[in-house]
This record gives C-alpha cells, structure tokens and sequence, in this order.
C-alpha cells in the first residue's frame, strides 16, 4: 500500500473538500482551504462497526461538527488489533455518495426492464408504507400472504425481527437469506467431518504451516485486519502455501504457489492426505495407528479395517480403501496442472508441522458444483495432522451469548399458520436441491434459485418482495433471470441506500439509513481466537429522509397494517419487546429499534449476567467502547464429543450417510439418484467420504477454450463501493487491476496467440451471456484460464460506478452476466468458482 498511501491521502483531501463544499461546514471548509485549524477541527471518535464484509469489524468514526471525517480500527477490539482494513475507509464516501436514495420513490411508468426508465417521483414515507401495505392486506384478503417472500442482503444481529418474525406473522414461509450466494458450500466440509455449520477461526499466532484453498486471507475473506496485522509473523514462522490460479495478495507473498487448474483443488487435497497416510505421516494422537505399528497404506492396496485402531477419527481405512489408495501425487499433477514434487513437498511440510498446520477452506474451492467434497477433502486434511481445535491448528471460537428475538408463535393467526406451512420458493428439500444444511433436508437455503421458483411459479406465483441491503439482478450469477422474474413480479419494494440495479424494478424504493454511521445496530463474528459483539451506532444524524431497514421500516409496516385490520404484529412487537433499562413498551419506529437493540445485546452489556468475556458496566460503556470480547476458547474443546452420528472426527461421514439416506427417502428414491440429480459422479458408498469429483464446466472447450474464473478485491464492499472515487482510483490494489477499469486479466502466452494486448476492448462470452471490458496480459493466471474480479460492472448504481448512468453503460462487465446459473446442490450454495464456465475471447 505504500506507493497508493500517498495517493490515498490526496484523495482523502479532495473528499473532504467535496464533503465541506456541500455542506457548508465552516471548520471543514477552512480546513479544505488549507487554514490552520488544528483548534477548530476537534472532534469525537465514536464507536460503530463497519460492515464492508462479513468480517464485521468494530470501528470507530471520528465526527467532527457532525460529518465522519476519517475512521479506524476499535482499539477495544481484540479479534481486529484494534484496525481495519482499507475497505472501511471507503464506507466515508459511500455514506457522502451525492448519488443515494435520499427520500422514498414510487414507480409511474408500470413496463418494467433495464431500459424502461421507472419514472420514480418523490413520495412520503406515509404515502410508501400505505402502499405497501395495502398490497399486503390485499394477498391477506385473498388467502394467499404465502405470495409474499422477504429478500434478505446483508444484516445486522437484529435481522430476525424482520426477516423472520414479520413474514411469519403475516403468513409467508418464504423469508430467504443471501447467505448461498457467497458461501454455505465451504461449511458442508466441517459440518460433515465434525458436525460444525460455520466459519472456522485459526490459531495463526501459533501456525508453522498454512494450506490456503483459494483464500486470500490479506484481501479478502473473515478476518482481514487480523490477516494483515499477523501475517508478517506467519511468514516467519511459517510456511504459507497458497492453492490459487491466480497470484492472489496472498499468494505473492506465500512461500509456495500451486496455480491449480480452476476447480481441481479436489485432486489435491486427496493427493496430499495419500502422501501422508502412505509415507506414515498421519498424527498418531488424534488419528490412531496400526495395532502393530506398521504402515499398511501403500498405493493401490487395500487395508482390512480391523488392523488400525483409531482414536478421535472414524473411517480412516475406509476412506483409504474407497478413495485415497489410488490419489497418487503423479495423479494429481495430471489433473490439477501442479508438478508431483511441489505437491509431495507441500504435504510433507504440513505433516511435519503437525498439529500446528491449517488447512484453510475457502468458497474459492467449494463453491463448485462438485465442491461440497473438496470441502470436506480439504477440511480432513487438518485431522490428519492433528490441528482440530490444536494449539497453531482451526478452531470453533467462543460463543457470544447475545439473545434471541421472543417467540412469535402465539400472535399467528390461522391463515399465518396456513401460509408458513407452504413449500419455499427457493425448492430447498426437492431432490435436485437436498440443501442439507446442519443434517436435514432443505435446512438450508438455496438463494439464486428463487428467480427461477418466480419465473416458473413453482411451486406457487410470487405477487410481492420486500427486498433490503441486497442487489440480486447484479450479485447472482444467471443475472439476466433476476432481471426476467423483477420484470414479471407484480409489486416490489426495494430498501437501499444507492439506486441500483434492483431498485430499477421497484414498485417502490425506500431509502435506507447507511449502516457503518446511521444505523443503530449491533453484529457479532470472530477472529483471533476472540468471538465479539460490536454495536453500530448513529454516529451523525443523517442527511437524507432515510430510515432503519429492520427496524424502523417494520415498525411502520406493524402500525399500517394495524390500521387496517392486522394489529398481530404490532401487537407482537409492543408486547414482547421492551427496553431492558426502563422496562417500557415501545411507542415510535426509534424506540422500537433502541429496546430492540438493548433487549438482544443485554447479556453482553449488563454487567450482572454471566459470561466469559469483557464485564461492561452497562449499556452506555458499551456504546462508548463499543465492543464485547470473548475469552479465548478452549483447546481440543471437542475432542472426545464431536457432534457427528460417532461422535468422532469422521472421515467416512455416517453424519453425512444419514442426512442423504433421510433426503432420499423424502423424496421418495435412493441415495445414487439423488448423487446424480445434484451432479455428483460418486455412487455407492464413495458419496460418504472425501472424494475427488471431476469440475463440472459449462461450455465445450472446443467452442470455448478458456476456464473462466472469479476472484474478489481488497477494496469492494461486497460490490456497494463501486460508485466511490476511492474504489475506483485504488483498484489496482488488486494484483493485475487497473483503476478505473475492468480487466480479464490473460496470460501473455495466450494474448499473443488471440492477437491481444493489454487494454484492448475484448468480449468475453460463455454459453449463457457476454460482457466486454479490457484486456490485461498477466503472468498472475495461469495459461488457458482468464481471471477477472467480482463488483465491476454496475448499470445502475450511480455515476461512478457506470461509465455512463444515463445510457445504461457499465463500467465493464457484471461476472454475474456470463456465469451461468450453477448449484452446489448438497449445501445449496451457487456454483460461482472452481471454473464453472468456459469462455471465449473476441476483440470488441
Ligand atoms: S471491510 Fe470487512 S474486514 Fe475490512 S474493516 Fe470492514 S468489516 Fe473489517
């Protein structure tokens, strides 16, 4: 960063002068116009959380006269080293963007399409709710509030008042999450190992040896400001080895690059786990050892189970004798394109490093059609060495013992109680789509196929969303079908804070107050060895007529709908939520938000409950400090009580047996039909161990001769930082971009053979769309694959981010327009990695 810090900085100026210049601000404009205001310009560091990604992380925003002027890490905050990342910076201009949504708006032109211009004009927030729920009455009225579906983006820890009790009340099964659009393939591998549905936290203080699948953990991923802040002691003390086709931030900086094939990353992690049961290299403690002490694992020969005794594991000769016998590292190179010596090395070192080594899962590898086996390929690599819940190994974290919303079943009426009982539309449970989230059948979501419930009205017609913090005609791949089933919806309503592509096919649009400085919220992640929970508080009054997503907006929904007959959920809301500290019932949409927030958090806060953790001496000291730290876990926590059907660590998953054999038996058929219904090559007993799966492309590699991969940026804010200048004039941040562009980056060899070079216009097409934007030759991707990153090409988000707003152009190509719509069908994640289409090059 040291060459854009300068750079950085200057921008930071010219923002400031941006942000003075229309506010007026006299402090801010003198410091704009280069006076010496050092005494003028004082002002508050306050503490919110900054939400640019998942990681969470507490923040704090220094205000000065009412504007955030600049923003840093919480130094209360154990799980970041008390910094951010350079994302958070951007939130300022994301919040400052002249281009938001800044009152309601209704649609006057009722042809919906991306060139239909809606024709939004101005209207109250009475005006917007009274529509909204007079459509909601209406589906009530006509026995049918199923025909309702909540669209869920990203959230806060007050998500389900919302999401979950509001659609319930009213009578729809149908509140879905986003969460299958950016991972659950990556937690089917712990899950069906060790039992655990969730991101994993390392111990990389104590790590000598680290296996990246396709992670990037000092760009992007979970814990970015831990990454960046620990990393330079990783790589000294350890090996870091990173397992991407393209050279990542944190492949350049790894030991060991292994440019994998896209979507082969399987073949590798068996390869690994055969050379370190073969060469004996397995960790005796948790794993177990031949009862007389020899090594029977040699290539291509079965074992008999009753010569290993094993320990905290299951199925290790079963796994050895159904998969591993045959994963040779010579095998492995032909498929995944890494050379058998790197592939040899690299399992020795993490076998030697044992048990302080991780194997660091990532949607990058899992998020395939075939992933949900390299996930738990990957995953048994690190009960092999021994590192489950180990001193330098993966770990579960500690528990924030924040609450729940109160329960909702008494103020559901009969027709809600009718309604929830419908099928979803995301076809979670059918046979194609088991989403076996935590063992069951349809546990999980299967978001992107909701277009496609709509589109064919199955298992029902959809007649209204209420969609908030999510953009799925521009974040889901097969794009063009959210646009198709937007255009066809009869009645939507969009919470957003920037006009985006979704919002284009809004009925009506709410403008949302800005998470990171309007918002009073709170969340919870970890990182560090450390779980927490940060607030997100209003930190200046905000400029626009904006209103809290979850909050706020449903409490005047409830009022509405009151109004109009349907008191449950106001009643609901009254009755069960009340401000921990004065024990009143809420009156206003504010005050709902507040006893919402302070009911939830109080564990966290109130110094007379118990935990294990920081002790605040109330709700203002967590609101000062604005963070609540975990103790650090326990060690080997698990280790004789692992939640599987054995209770071990299981290599041969009889947790996963049971959830297939229990969806097969739902949907009236048998386990291998159901392995091909969901694309899978294993039968028989194959599909309850780690296995390799070949990639599943689309595209014959005679019409398209490139694999086309994805990859995500230091800088977007899960695709909402486009329409900053900062986004754009830093983005080539990312090894291979370019700012202000965006770029296919291709290998030199294979420019020069399509007579391409650098910044040539080129149109790149798969079987199901076509994009252009730039070429760039880099050596970073390897030979036959072409990389470009996820969050270019907005249409509709504002000035910045298009190259021309009023005509539609985007600022390159949305990935999403030619990665067709793809499942990881066992967990219900899209298929966007791992090569999931092939491509071809033209000049445009
Ligand atoms: S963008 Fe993500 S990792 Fe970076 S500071 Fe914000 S929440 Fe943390």
């Amino acid at each position: 960063m040291e060459m854009t810090r300068r750079r950085f900085l200057q921008a930071s100026a010219a923002t400031g002068l941006l942000v003075a210049g229309t506010t007026g601000i006299p402090a801010l404009k003198a410091l704009a116009e280069g006076e010496n205001t050092s005494a003028s310009v004082e002002g508050k560091w306050l503490s919110t959380l900054c939400q640019g990604c998942t990681t969470w992380c507490a923040m704090q925003a220094y205000v000065v006269e009412g504007r955030v002027i600049k923003v840093r890490g919480n130094p209360n905050s154990k799980a970041s080293h008390g910094k951010v990342c350079p994302r958070a910076h951007l939130a300022i201009q994301q919040m400052y963007d002249p281009d938001r949504v800044k009152v309601p708006m209704k649609r006057t032109n009722p042809k919906k399409g991306r060139n239909e211009d809606p024709k939004f004009v101005p209207i109250t927030w009475e005006e917007a709710i009274d529509t909204i729920t007079d459509k909601m009455m209406e589906l009530r009225k006509n026995n049918e509030p199923e025909k309702y579906v909540l669209m869920r983006g990203r959230y806060s820890g007050m998500a389900d008042i919302l999401y979950d009790a509001t659609t319930k009340i009213f009578g729809s099964p149908n509140n879905i999450s986003h969460s299958a659009i950016c991972a659950e393939a990556e937690k089917f591998g712990p899950y069906y190992t060790e039992a655990y549905w969730d991101y994993r936290d390392y111990d990389l203080a104590e790590t000598e040896y680290v296996l990246l699948w396709g992670a990037d953990p000092v760009a992007s991923n979970r814990q970015v400001p831990h990454a960046i802040n620990i990393w330079g002691k990783v790589l000294d003390q350890a090996t870091v080895v990173a397992i991407d086709p393209r050279l990542s931030a944190s492949a350049a900086k790894a030991q060991e690059w292994m440019p994998v094939i896209p979507g082969e990353d399987g073949a590798l992690a068996v390869a690994i786990a055969h050379v370190i049961l073969s060469e004996g290299l397995w960790n005796k403690e948790f794993v177990g050892d031949f009862k007389d002490g020899v090594n029977l694992f040699k290539k291509g020969q079965t074992v008999s189970e009753e010569l290993f005794e094993e320990k905290l594991t299951f199925g290790i000769v079963k796994w050895w004798n159904l998969e591993l016998k045959d994963r040779t590292p010579e095998w492995a190179a032909e498929r995944a394109g890494v050379p058998a010596e790197q592939i040899i090395r690299v399992a020795r070192g993490f076998a030697k490093a044992a048990p302080r080594a991780i194997s660091w899962l990532s949607p990058g590898a899992s998020m395939q059609v075939r992933g949900a086996y390299t996930a738990m390929a990957s995953h048994a690599l690190n009960a092999l060495v021994g590192s489950v819940e180990n001193i330098g190994g993966t770990l579960r974290g500690s528990s924030v013992p924040t609450g729940k919303i109160p329960s909702y079943a008494d103020y559901q009426d009969d027709l809600s109680k009718k309604g929830t009982k419908n099928k979803k539309i995301d076809q979670r449970g059918t046979k194609e789509f088991p989403a076996l989230k935590d063992g069951k059948s349809g546990g999980g979501v299967v978001t992107n196929r909701v277009a496609d419930g709509m589109l064919d009205k199955d298992p029902y017609e959809i007649k209204m969303a209420l969609a908030y913090w999510c953009n799925f005609p521009f974040s889901c791949s097969g794009a063009q079908r959210w646009e198709k089933a937007l255009e066809q919806l009869p009645f939507l309503v969009h919470i957003t804070t920037n006009p985006s592509e979704m919002a284009q096919y809004a009925d009506i649009v709410l403008p949302a107050a800005f998470h990171a400085f309007e918002k009073w919220a709170f969340n919870k992640s970890k990182a560090n060895k450390i779980a927490f929970a940060s607030i997100q508080q209003r930190v200046v009054e905000p400029i626009w007529d904006v209103r809290i997503d979850e909050t706020e907006i449903t409490w005047m929904i409830a009022e509405s709908l009151a109004k109009k007959g349907f008191p449950n959920l106001l009643d609901y809301f009254k009755n069960e939520i009340k401000d921990p500290e004065s024990g009143k019932a809420p009156t206003t949409p504010m005050e709902f938000n507040m006893a919402l927030l302070k009911q939830l958090t109080q564990n966290v806060w109130d110094p007379s409950k118990e935990k294990k953790g920081d002790t605040l001496n109330g709700w203002q000291d967590f609101v000062d400090k604005g963070v609540w730290n975990s103790v650090e876990p326990d060690y080997f926590k698990n280790w004789d009580k692992f939640g599987t059907e054995t209770k071990k660590f299981e290599f041969y998953s009889e947790t996963l047996k049971k959830a297939l054999n229990g969806h097969a038996e739902k949907t009236k058929t048998n386990v291998d039909d159901v392995m091909q219904a969901t694309k899978y090559q294993a039968r028989g007993e194959l599909a309850f161990v780690p296995h390799y799966e070949e990639p599943f492309r689309w595209g014959e590699e005679s019409e398209y001769p490139f694999i086309f991969f994805e990859h995500r940026s230091r800088l977007n804010r899960e695709a909402r930082s486009a329409n900053t200048l900062w986004y754009q004039e830093f983005k080539d941040v990312d090894p291979g971009d370019e700012a202000w562009d965006d770029v296919a980056k291709i290998n030199p060899v294979d420019g020069a053979k399509l007579g391409i070079k650098t910044g040539d216009k080129i149109r790149i097409t798969s079987p199901t769309g076509s994009i252009t934007c730039s070429a760039k030759l880099w050596e970073g991707v390897r030979p036959g694959t072409v990389g470009k990153c996820y969050g270019q090409g907005h249409w509709a988000y504002g000035k910045i981010a298009a190259q021309d707003y009023n005509k539609r152009t985007p600022r390159g190509g949305n990935n999403n327009e030619i990665l067709p719509s793809d499942f990881e069908r066992l967990s219900g994640s899209t298929a966007r990695h791992g090569g999931v289409t092939r491509i071809k090059i033209e000049k445009a």
